[in-house]
């Protein structure tokens, strides 16, 4: 079975780590020891004399050499945080509050103050902040009310080699600025790989590597490939533990599925065995609460070895002391548009031979070591790419076409990409925020689009925000968004199994998803954000909370952004449900009978992920819109409501058309071959069966 959510046995865990946080306590000299061990230390002259010569300058070197934590604070040192804050993104929220910590620490100063950070709905800084750690996502964000970054004396684009979405389009838009603000700085910071496409996209600026010393890797490929790389990744882990000297292993998996199967089965197998030496399995994955993931870095207990299960965010963001060991599942999970289906979804792909090389690479930091990878030498070889591809190039890019649209780059193709994306999908996002009527017929923003932009989410939630003030009902809006903007609420626990999933049953309302978050968002407010009458619901506390903060960051934004007063609530609930609908009318199914739909705008069959409330209802509603597509051997649509075909002609009425039938009505490339004829619905017959408020 899997670890899902945190059991008691876990909390019991998490108190002691906290416990041992506070007893080990590294002094100030300690601290700088180690700070000085670093190969950064050794070039900070160099470093510093080469920022005062020039605008920008590209940094690369091996990871852990002291990138991330180092050069801010070089850089405060030498004075330039007295005429601006100093900056340094991430492409991940993780790295961003991880590295913001440590640095408070070495700087000794309080978390928040001198030393902050600033991640979607979390912003840890204050007047005080001289060194701020932020994704690259806020530093866009922020460009919005502030398109020459003015504040910012200094600005680091950190882990620039991963090419992130974000990070291609903020070093396009700093071309920009730094035309026009010749005071500002720019350091681009990069792993080994890739460099030289920085240095010449700022028109050949100097490169300075950071040597490190590194150790051998020696790597081994298996002979066939695993049927079950979380299986073969167990095994390995367990004959390592078993048979070979000290030191640390470093697992890479895909998601958090993998890595709580992972742990689970390790944990379990390892208690089975007689005579091992302990093992401490830590997980870590961007959504695990930040307490748990600061678990990673501490050493293990004398006499222990410890084992860290991890996304790929340890290949180069993250950097664990003392790992000798590295099992390479050769896999990762990352955003694709799919185009069959007209939607990002998250697929499970074979990393890069780039990426298996950083891998290896963590086990060789501070004495020889090995790379044990999942597969064989022939699949790398042949069904690896040798470098990644970039998101720009693979992903939707609805958002950040509208982004550059607020920030006035009228004509995409003129804007300045490291690598551009494919015109297709330039075309499909401007259609897209078209039809969402962000963007008028001639490309320009709308009044609408602009107050989308003003939101740190998709165009699509953000419609739901807007469309919340213009139907009266901001205040199920603002929880609904917030409840889908954090990890899942919903405790399902292994041990118990039945309970949590009854306890999960009573909140569900069967025609929307939507409305279910709503439910448990309001209950709790109503027991008074009691921590104890969520646990004993099968609720994550911690993630109700981060919903009610998050929330409240929204109710500021709405009332600066709309000058609204008031958060008017709904008459009903099928107000909300109409207003779920504005958001996402290009998602919507018809039923096709037998618990199966099929998409209307692509054709595509699909069923209802059985965590949907929706899930083995009698009689499914005929339509109904989603959130998100999950690709497993089948297409599952994840939080689902039900909708009247009406709404969807009236939002979608640059999408679909009624006479007699309902079918899409552009035709656009992608939907020439599909035009499926669909009867219009008689809604009533639904509302008259449906069962609401089940059981609460
Ligand atoms: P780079 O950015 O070059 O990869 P970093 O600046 O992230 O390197 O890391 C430098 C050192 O700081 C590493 O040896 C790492 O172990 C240590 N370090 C970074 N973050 C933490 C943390 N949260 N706790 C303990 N040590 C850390
Ligand atoms: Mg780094």
């Amino acid at each position: 079975g899997k670890i899902m959510g945190q059991s008691k046995r876990e909390a019991a865990v998490t108190t002691t780590a906290v416990k041992r946080v506070k007893e080990r306590k590294l002094s100030r000299e300690e601290i700088l020891a180690q700070r000085q061990s670093l190969p950064a230390f050794a070039m900070r002259e160099k470093i510093l004399s080469t920022i005062r010569e020039n605008q920008v300058v590209i940094v690369i070197g091996e990871t852990g050499s002291g990138k991330t934590t180092q050069l801010t604070q070089f850089l405060a040192a030498d004075g330039y945080a007295r005429h601006g804050v100093i900056a340094c993104t991430q492409p991940r929220r993780v790295a961003a509050m991880s590295v913001a910590a440590r640095v408070s620490v070495e700087m000794g100063v309080k978390l928040g103050e001198e030393v902050g950070y600033s991640i979607r709905f979390e912003n840890e800084t204050s007047e005080k902040t001289i060194i701020k750690y932020m994704t690259d996502g806020i530093l866009l964000q922020e460009s919005l009310n502030d398109p020459l970054l003015d504040r910012y004396s200094c600005i680091i684009i950190d882990e620039a080699h991963e090419r992130a979405l974000n990070t291609d389009i903020i070093l396009g838009l700093l071309k920009r600025v730094l035309a026009r603000r010749t005071d500002l700085k720019l350091i681009v910071t990069s792993a080994t790989i890739n460099a030289n496409r920085f240095s010449s996209f700022f028109g050949g600026s100097p490169l300075l590597k950071i040597e490190g010393r590194t150790f051998p890797v020696t790597s081994n490929h298996l002979l066939t490939m695993p049927d079950d790389h979380v299986a073969a990744s167990v095994k390995q882990v367990l004959s390592i533990h078993l048979q070979q000297a000290a030191g640390d292993i470093l697992v890479f998996m895909t998601g958090q599925e993998d890595i709580e199967a992972t742990c689970s089965i390790l944990a379990e197998k390892v208690q089975a065995m007689e005579n091992a030496k302990p093992l401490e399995i830590l997980p870590i994955y961007s959504q695990l609460p930040a307490d748990l993931q600061a678990r990673v870095f501490l050493p293990a207990t004398p006499g222990a070895r410890k084992v860290i299960v991890a996304t790929n965010i340890a290949e180069t963001s993250l950097t664990v002391d003392g790992i000798r060991y590295v099992i390479d599942g050769g896999l990762a999970k990352i955003k694709v548009y799919n185009s069959r289906l007209g939607v990002d979804t998250f697929q499970v792909v074979p990393i890069s031979q780039a990426n298996a090389a950083q891998r290896a690479g963590r086990a060789g930091r501070t004495s020889e070591g090995f790379c044990y990878r999942m597969y064989t030498a022939d699949a790398e070889k042949n069904a690896m790419f040798p470098q990644t591809i970039p998101e720009i190039q693979r992903t939707n890019l609805a958002n950040t076409m509208l982004t550059l649209k607020a920030l006035n780059v009228d004509e995409i193709y003129d804007f300045d990409f490291l690598d551009p994306p494919e015109s297709s999908s330039v075309s499909s996002s401007l259609y897209e925020l078209w039809a969402l009527g962000a963007l008028d017929s001639e490309g320009k923003l709308t009044e609408l689009g602009l107050k989308l932009s003003r939101f740190p989410m998709d165009p699509y939630m953000a419609r739901l925000i807007v469309s919340g003030v213009e139907c009266n009902c901001l205040d199920e809006m603002l929880s609904i968004v917030s409840m889908m903007s954090v990890p899942n609420v919903f405790i399902r626990s292994a041990e118990r199994a039945k309970e949590s999933d009854t306890a999960r049953e009573r909140f569900l309302v069967a025609e929307s998803d939507h409305l279910t978050l709503l439910n448990v968002y309001s209950q709790w407010l109503a027991f008074g954000k009691s921590d104890h009458w969520a646990t004993e619901h099968f609720l994550h506390s911690k993630s109700l909370r981060r919903a009610h903060e998050t929330r409240q960051q929204l109710v500021k934004l709405a009332r600066s952004s709309f000058g609204i007063k008031n958060v008017e609530k709904a008459k009903s609930l099928d107000d909300v449900r109409r207003c779920v609908c504005s958001g996402y009318f290009h998602q919507a199914a018809r039923t096709k009978g037998l618990q199966t739909y099929q998409g209307i705008r692509n054709n595509v069959v699909m069923k209802i992920h059985p965590t949907s409330a929706l899930y083995g209802l009698g009689s499914l509603p005929e339509y109904i819109v989603y959130h998100e597509l999950i690709l497993t051997s089948q297409q599952y649509m994840t939080v689902v409501t039900a909708v009247d075909p009406e709404w969807l002609l009236e939002d979608g009425k640059a999408l679909y058309t009624a006479d007699e039938h309902f079918v899409p009505a552009i035709e656009d490339s992608q939907q020439k071959k599909a035009q499926p004829v669909f009867k219009k619905s008689k809604s009533s017959n639904f509302r008259a069966k449906k069962k609401f408020m089940k059981g609460v």
